[in-house]
Parts: C-alpha cells; structure tokens; sequence
C-alpha cells in the first residue's frame, strides 16, 4: 500500500499542490487584510499570479492555431463533419439548458425588488436590434486583417458602440448615448488614471473593456476568427496530400512544442494560482456589499451554476457514454481550479488540454478540434449568467416582460455567450447586447459589477467544465470514425 499511495501522490501531485495553493492563498490573504494594504501593494503582493496569467494567455495564440490546424488536418472530411456535427449538437444543448436554468432560478428565486421610483425606461436607450448583434458575431468570424486578430481582442462593431462614446473623468465614467454617471467602484478608479494619463486626455473615445478594465483583455485575440480560418485551413491542408505534407508537420511540430511548454508551466500553476487568488481576496470590497439584492442575486447565480455544472452537465455525460461522470470530474480538478483563479477559459485552455489527455486519457485527434473550439464559443456559465441578470434587471426596474421578451433574452443570451471571448468578465461586455435587445438600461449593469468578479469564476469554471465533458461526450460518439482511421493507419 505504500507503493500504492506513492503512486497515487504521483498521479495527483498537481492536484494536491494546487488545492493546498488555494487553501494557503485564502489563509495568507485573510490575515493579510486587517493591514489594509494599498492598492500598489496588492499589485506588487500578487505579481507572480499576473505571470501565471500572462504565461498561459502567451500559449494560447499558437495552442488554438496549431491544434485546430492539426486536428482538422489529421481527419478525412467525413469524419470531422461528423464529429463537428456532434460537438455542435452538444454545445448548443447544454447552451439552451443553461440559459432555461437561469431563468428558471431567477423566476422562482426573484432576487430583486423594484422600487417604485425605477418604473419604465423603455425608449430612453438606443435600441440595438437582436439582428445587429448577430451581424456583429459573425462578423467576427472573418476578420478582415489575420494579424490583427492575433492581437486584437474580440470587438462589436455596432452592438457596443451604443456603449463606447465614454469620456472619463477621474472617478465617474459617462457612458453611451445616455450620458449617464456610472460610479465606478474604488479599486477601479487607479487604473482607470493610468488609462487616463497613458491617452494624455480626459475625453476619448473608449470601449467598455477599456473603460472598465479587465485584467488581461489587452491581450485577447479574436478566437472566434482565428478558430473559424484555422479550421477552414486544416482541412484544405488535410485535403492537400502529399502536397501539404509540409504544412501538415509543421504545425504538429508547432502544437507537439507548444504542448511540451504547458508541461512546463503547469509547475509554476499552483503558485501563480495562489496569488492570483489572495491578491483578489485582498482587493474585494467589504462582503458588506453582498447584503440585500445583490446577496440574492449572487444566491441566485451560485444556485443557477451549481445546478448546472452539478446536476445536469454530469447527468448528460451519464446517459451518453454510461460511465462514471466523477472520475472524469476529478481528472479535470486542476483545470477547474485554474479556471477559478484566472477567471479565462482561454488561459485555462492549456490546463485543460493537459488534464483531458493526460488524466482522462481523451483522444487528441478529439481535444485538437473541440477544445479549443469550445473554449471559444461554448459557454454555459456566461449564458446562463446574462439570461438571468438580465431578467434581474428588469426586476429591480419593476418592468414586466412578456413571453416573448424572456425568448428574446434567452436567444440573445446565447448569441453573447458564443460572442463572449475567454477573458474575464467579458461576459459583462456582451451583456449590452441582451439588455438593449429588450429595451433594458445598460447603464444597470453597474448594479452587478460589484459582485462580477467573483461570479465570473464560478461561471468560467462552469465553461470549462461544459467543454471538457464535451470533448469526453464526443469522443464517446465519435468512437466508430475514430476506430476507422487507426485501422486505415495501421
Ligand atoms: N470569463 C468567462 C470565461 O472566460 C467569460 C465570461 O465573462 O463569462 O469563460
């Protein structure tokens, strides 16, 4: 038995030590915050977290490309169509169970409470049309310039212009068409006077992302574009023979390094995951603000996401492939937790590749293709989240919608979902979408910032969970295709 438990350390000394990351970061920020550190300190105290973050989002241009590339490559037409029907078939689903859920939850739960002076506001906002927004989406799926998509993040067109007229002034944002004061919390307001000082103007002409900061946008890419050329790509290069023989090892070349690199990070994860998590604790607001509504309101989500992510996500992968969805859980730990610290489910997506194929043993001929394309546009947690802040909006604003408003919701909730890029809170971003698509004032998703960070980890995990039992679903399914090619290899 001591071999036996030498080996089970070995198996799981990732996951240990990260667990033990998470416990010791909690510990070290709780007694670390009746000092009151400066927001400077926090930043200097969680530093190696900011690495961890940086390091992962660096891999995962190539992690994307190159797999995507060589996935569809390494597969004939046929069965990839066939597969790519099935991860499609699967996300959109689980997308439509997670947003019912959430209106479900909120429904039932009724979290907010409107007061009588917030009646209809109906017409004061510029409308953003449920067709704009779609445009918006696929638009992104070509973008015009490959290069820029590499390093410029995920942005709308016409559905966030309503939101981008911004001027900034130290501690007050005026955003959109509506010129309305949107107070931002304290923490916020120092970056917001490095983006200031960095434009050398007050007034400018900013996005949201930029306006209100999101650790890490800055370094987004358009993973939707990049995803939707990189499979187009690997399957002509697949089509290519002999020809594109070349091509072909290069980028198995480029995904086999990239893959060896994440092996080599994944050491420093449960560090960099320690601080990143005790410098959050450090920053957050008294729980004080959790009181009332918005107390509610995040009941409501954690009840919304456990539901899915507990209950059905795992009952789905039991009824699908009869096996047992815990083991499969526990393998994924460390990408969940991960998930957890960095609030990405594109800087998860390394972790998550190493897990899939390391611990639960999935085909990488299935990881290549669903992962990073689930990564990127299938997103339970965040659907599920817009349907139901959504509809909390409208409760706090005393407006009643109607049957078909709520179907407007879930649709629109489910477009931002796939529009919403990995980073965190971008979730918050496509918000804009769902509410001015029914006529809600976008300028009340103030009201739920300030319990945003810490509801977008749990709906980040609640993504890569979703992708993750995706990928061992399809593999699953896709046994027959899968066989076929090894013999024809053999
Ligand atoms: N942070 C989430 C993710 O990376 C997206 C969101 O904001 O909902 O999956």
């Amino acid at each position: 038995t001591a071999d036996s438990a030498k080996s089970f350390f070995r198996r799981n000394a990732f996951v240990l030590f990260t667990i033990v990351a998470v416990l010791l970061g909690i510990i070290l920020a709780f007694s670390l915050r009746p000092y009151q550190l400066t927001y400077r300190q926090i930043k200097y105290f969680s530093f190696p977290g900011e690495l961890l973050m940086r390091m992962l989002q660096m891999l995962v241009l190539p992690l994307i490309v190159s797999s995507l590339i060589t996935g569809m490559a390494s597969l004939d037409g046929r069965a990839s169509g066939k597969m790519g029907m099935r991860a499609v078939v699967y996300y959109m689903v689980t997308t439509i169970i997670a947003v019912f859920i959430g209106i479900l939850m909120v429904i039932i739960i009724h979290p907010g409470k409107g007061s009588k002076d917030k009646l209809h506001r109906e017409g004061r906002i510029e409308q953003v049309q449920t067709t704009d927004a779609f445009m918006d989406l696929v638009r992104n799926m070509f973008p015009p310039n490959l290069v820029e998509a590499c390093f410029k993040q995920y942005k709308t067109q016409y559905s966030t212009r309503v939101f981008t007229r911004t001027v900034l002034h130290s501690t007050n944002v005026t955003a959109g068409v509506t010129t309305t004061q949107i107070p931002v919390p304290e923490n916020f307001t120092s970056i917001l006077e490095n983006v200031t000082h960095a434009l050398g103007t007050i007034s400018e002409v900013l996005t949201f992302e930029e306006v209100i900061p999101i650790p890490g946008s800055a370094n987004g890419v358009n993973a939707l574009g990049l995803v939707v050329f990189s499979m187009c790509f690997g399957l002509v290069i697949g089509s290519m023979k002999q020809k594109g023989r070349a091509l072909r090892e290069f980028f198995n070349c480029l995904n086999e390094a990239i893959m060896r690199l994440v092996a080599i990070i994944i050491w420093y994860a449960p560090v960099g995951i320690m601080f990143l998590i005790a410098g959050k604790i450090l920053e957050m607001d008294d729980l004080a603000v959790m009181g009332g509504q918005l107390g509610m309101y995040t009941l409501t989500v954690i009840v919304g996401l456990l539901i899915h992510a507990l209950c059905i996500l795992p009952l789905l992968y039991f009824i699908v492939t009869h096996r047992n969805p815990w083991v499969f859980i526990a393998g994924l730990l460390q990408a969940l937790i991960t998930a957890l610290g960095t609030s990405s489910s594109s800087a998860t997506l390394p972790i998550t590749f190493r897990c899939l194929e390391e611990n639960n043993g999935v085909d990488r001929r299935i990881t290549r293709f669903v992962l990073p394309v689930g990564a990127t546009i299938n997103m339970d947690g965040t659907a599920l989240y817009e349907a139901l802040a959504a509809i909390f909006i409208a409760q706090v604003n005393n407006y009643e919608l109607d049957f078909g408003q709520i179907i407007t919701i879930s649709i629109t909730a489910t477009a931002a979902s796939i529009g919403a890029a990995g980073i965190p809170q971008a979730g918050l971003v496509t918000m804009v979408i769902v509410l001015t698509s029914v006529g809600l004032p976008t300028e009340d998703i103030t009201l739920i910032i300030a319990v945003d960070w810490f509801l977008d980890r749990l709906r980040t995990t609640t993504n890569v969970l979703g992708d993750s039992l995706g990928a061992g679903i399809v593999e699953h399914l896709s046994r027959r295709e899968l066989d076929a090619q090894d013999c024809e290899l053999d």
